[in-house]
């Protein structure tokens, strides 16, 4: 690519992370609803407390069938149910950072390659802990790549 801009500048930005690509009402809406969820749970609770996989996917589908019903707006918060999936995902993305992503999607069990947790004899799950990077699938524990408990 040939940079044929007059800004001195623009190589280097466009290496970076395209943030200005967000559409304004995109990002208007999502925080709208993360507004909802600061009054109703605090500001950034997700840094704060854990943030269970299952709980988010849950309440995403939930928003997601109301849409797909032809309900634009949420009942409880008047906010778009798009935008509360978009502020799941948002807070899901953002524990997973922070290290408050519990990880409890089901495991899959077809996987012939999956590693048994000692602890319960649950496939074992890759997870940003500190410790090990693994957990139990059931119980959430740190564990080591081969199934053995610290
Ligand atoms: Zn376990």
């Amino acid at each position: 690519m040939t940079n044929t801009s007059l800004d001195p500048k623009k190589e280097q930005g466009d290496q970076k992370v395209q943030l200005q690509l967000l559409p304004p009402e995109f990002l208007v809406q999502v925080a709208r609803a993360l507004g909802h969820g600061a009054k109703k749970y605090g500001v950034r609770n997700w840094h704060l407390g854990k943030v269970e996989c299952q709980t988010y996917l849950g309440a995403m589908l939930r928003h997601l069938m109301a849409w797909q019903d032809g309900e634009d707006l949420d009942r409880d918060s008047g906010v778009s149910h798009l935008a509360h999936v978009a502020a799941s995902v948002a807070i899901l993305l953002d524990a997973a950072k922070v290290g408050t992503l519990v990880d409890n999607r089901p495991p899959d069990v077809k996987r012939k390659d999956r590693v048994i947790s000692e602890c319960c004899g649950y496939p074992i799950k890759p997870y940003p802990h500190a410790k090990t990077g693994f957990n139990c699938g059931n119980c959430f524990q740190p564990v080591f790549s081969d199934g053995k408990t610290p």
